[in-house]
């Protein structure tokens, strides 16, 4: 496990205001680690992310097993800050069984015609399962707070200060009726830089194979980087709770990135202290007499 002392660093403190400025985007802000250099670390780091993809693999049959909690995992990002990329790598032990992904685009009509939770409450995951939201209902309050053109079908009103303040409450009050039937929920900002973004956008332009990644939407939104940040911070420091925290996942490096998320989830899920759900005595009776029957069959 990485020392509980980074994850406690990156894990927001709750009634805290918070600055992205001052969250590293890379890892190099952690004093212990700035002595193994970046290969050593590298290599540690590696090997820390298999041991929690192994560990998260039996701790997801646990959490079906036990059949009490669902496990719901939110990314939200900047582009290219590598949400899919992370969930790809972090999942790839798990049981698809157990395990749905949901990206969330642009909102349809159909969509637009309800309340701004409803398509997020769809498809929320069943106990024992777990439950990934490649972006989420903070969408709401981050690329609509940026562009509040995009609120559509409302009751007149102003859309200030005051309305925003009421979603963020939407969304603490939703996520608290969550946690207190069994979802348990953690949150990732995976920070990017402006810098690092560059880089990967340029590669997708300069990469045939990359080519279809880029979209338009990616350079104009970029242009608004300074606004998104302020809405970041904003919905974090509101919305980050006790039962519902927010991580800022340095992510500039990919292998930080994982193996960052990786520990977070195993560790959560080793605190929930799951079990395999003990038999009752009728039970074990009827184990028993199956067991006899088919010794008897020969
Ligand atoms: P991507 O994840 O790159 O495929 O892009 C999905 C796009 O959908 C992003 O530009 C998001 O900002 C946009 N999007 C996601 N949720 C919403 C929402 N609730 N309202 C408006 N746009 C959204
Ligand atoms: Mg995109």
């Amino acid at each position: 496990m990485i020392k509980q002392e980074y994850n406690d660093h990156l894990r927001v403190l709750p009634g805290k205001k918070i600055h992205l400025k001052d969250f590293d985007t890379g890892w190099t802000q952690i004093e212990g680690l700035k002595e193994y250099g970046k290969d050593k670390l590298k290599e540690h780091v590696n090997i820390l992310l298999q041991q929690n993809l192994v560990e998260l693999t039996s701790a997801q049959q646990l959490l079906y097993a036990d059949d009490r909690y669902s496990l719901l995992i939110i990314f939200q990002a900047m582009d290219a800050a590598g949400k899919d990329g992370t969930i790809k790598h972090v999942m790839s032990g798990v049981n698809p069984q157990g395990c749905q992904v949901f990206s969330f685009k642009k909102p349809s009509d159909e969509e637009m015609n309800h309340n701004f939770l409803w398509r997020y409450m769809k498809n929320l995951p069943e106990r024992g399962r777990i439950g990934i939201f490649n972006r989420s209902y903070y969408e709401d309050v981050l690329v609509v707070k940026v562009h509040p053109e995009l609120l559509k079908n409302l009751p007149d009103g102003k859309r200030n200060s005051a309305f925003w303040e009421n979603r963020y409450e939407d969304i603490n009050t939703f996520e608290r009726h969550l946690v207190r039937n069994g979802t348990v929920i953690i949150k990732f900002f995976l920070n990017v830089s402006k810098e690092e973004q560059k880089k990967r956008f340029m590669d997708r332009l300069m990469r045939p194979e990359k080519n279809w990644k880029f979209s338009a939407a990616d350079l104009s939104e970029r242009a608004y980087w300074t606004d998104y940040m302020h809405a970041y911070e904003e919905a974090i420091r509101v919305t980050n709770t006790e039962s519902a925290p927010w991580y800022i996942i340095p992510a500039d490096n990919k292998w930080v990135t994982r193996a960052l998320v990786a520990d977070i989830i195993t560790s959560t899920l080793r605190g929930l202290e799951l079990k395999f759900p003990k038999l009752s005595e009728a039970q074990l009776e009827m184990l028993d007499e199956a067991r006899k029957t088919l010794e008897a069959e020969a």
